[in-house]
């Protein structure tokens, strides 16, 4: 008999990184949080971790990395592996595969953090079956990955779904959007900045009848009608921050229902439209599935 495989995992945000070691799914043998500094600062604690860890279980078959975005992911390109141009203060440019390459002298998984959360998804949580699942998150940001028939979606770069552009709610025509880039694309009107630079509190602050409900539903529904348009999922994955709102996600299928006019071929949202099955597990098992298929 061979020994179970031993694998890294990296779920590296824009304000942490969580690692993980891990067997498979559900033998996480150690995780840790380290705060997203500077790249020397937050790849050392993380390069620290993984040496531990090797000390005490020998060396890893592979690692996977899920990481905030954008990123390079072009296999081709002489910076795959790197992050692109970010307003994130000093890390455009920072390689995040290679440092951890070396060290670990293993084969690297590497994505965004919502392809690999729908990745996770797809093999424990809930798009298990899907053949097309969308994973969206709405937080600090909105960002979504795809997988389509098991593959997640990179193409020139990778889905940047918090910036599609929304038809403007009736009620809400004068906000100008808080996008560096577009001002009132999607991110720009729901994501969480964007709530509180209009009401100046949180969605689930808010009380139940406040007109911000229908408003941000309406947006996140435009989202999931872009998806059944585009890529015809059988499951759209809601979560972040902003989605912990009680009976948001029953508004946004409400709303999407209204907004498809019947179209798509269902009419049963609340099917399509699910909060994530593995909670905020989906990053760190988002960066396991990577490096589980980083080493077939
Ligand atoms: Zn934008």
């Amino acid at each position: 008999m061979t020994a179970a495989p031993l694998f890294g995992c990296i779920e590296a945000g824009g304000t942490k990184f969580v690692l993980g070691v891990a067997r498979d799914a559900d033998t996480m043998l150690r995780t840790a949080r380290v705060p997203t500094t500077t790249p020397a600062e937050t790849l050392g604690a993380a390069l620290a971790f993984f040496a531990d860890a090797q000390a005490e279980w020998g060396a890893f078959d592979a690692l996977g990395i899920a990481a905030f975005g954008p990123i390079v992911l072009d296999r081709s390109s002489p910076h795959w592996g790197t992050i692109a141009e970010t307003p994130k203060r000093g890390w455009s440019g920072t390689d995040l595969v290679g440092p951890f390459a070396r060290a670990l002298a293993c084969p690297v998984g590497f994505d965004t953090d919502v392809n690999g959360a729908v990745l996770a998804e797809s093999l424990w949580g809930a798009a298990v079956g899907a053949d097309i699942a969308v994973y969206v998150t709405v937080g600090t940001g909105i960002g979504g990955g795809a997988l389509i028939e098991d593959r997640p979606v990179h193409g020139s770069r990778h889905p940047e779904m918090g910036h599609m552009l929304p038809r403007r709610h009736a009620d809400d025509r004068d906000f100008a959007g808080t996008c560096p880039f577009h001002g009132d694309c999607l991110e720009g009107l729901a994501s969480g900045p964007a709530i509180h630079a209009r009401w100046g509190a949180s969605l689930s602050e808010l009380a139940a009848d406040h007109p911000a409900h229908a408003i941000i539903a309406y947006y996140l529904a435009q989202l999931v009608v872009a998806q059944q348009a585009l890529l015809s999922p059988r499951r759209i994955i809601l979560g972040g921050g902003v989605l912990a709102t009680p009976g948001l996600l029953d508004r946004v299928r409400h709303e999407a229902a209204t907004l498809a006019g019947g179209y798509f071929g269902t009419g049963d949202y609340a099917r399509l439209i699910v909060h994530p099955g593995l909670d905020d597990r989906a990053g760190l098992l988002g960066a396991l599935a990577l490096a589980q298929r980083a080493c077939r």
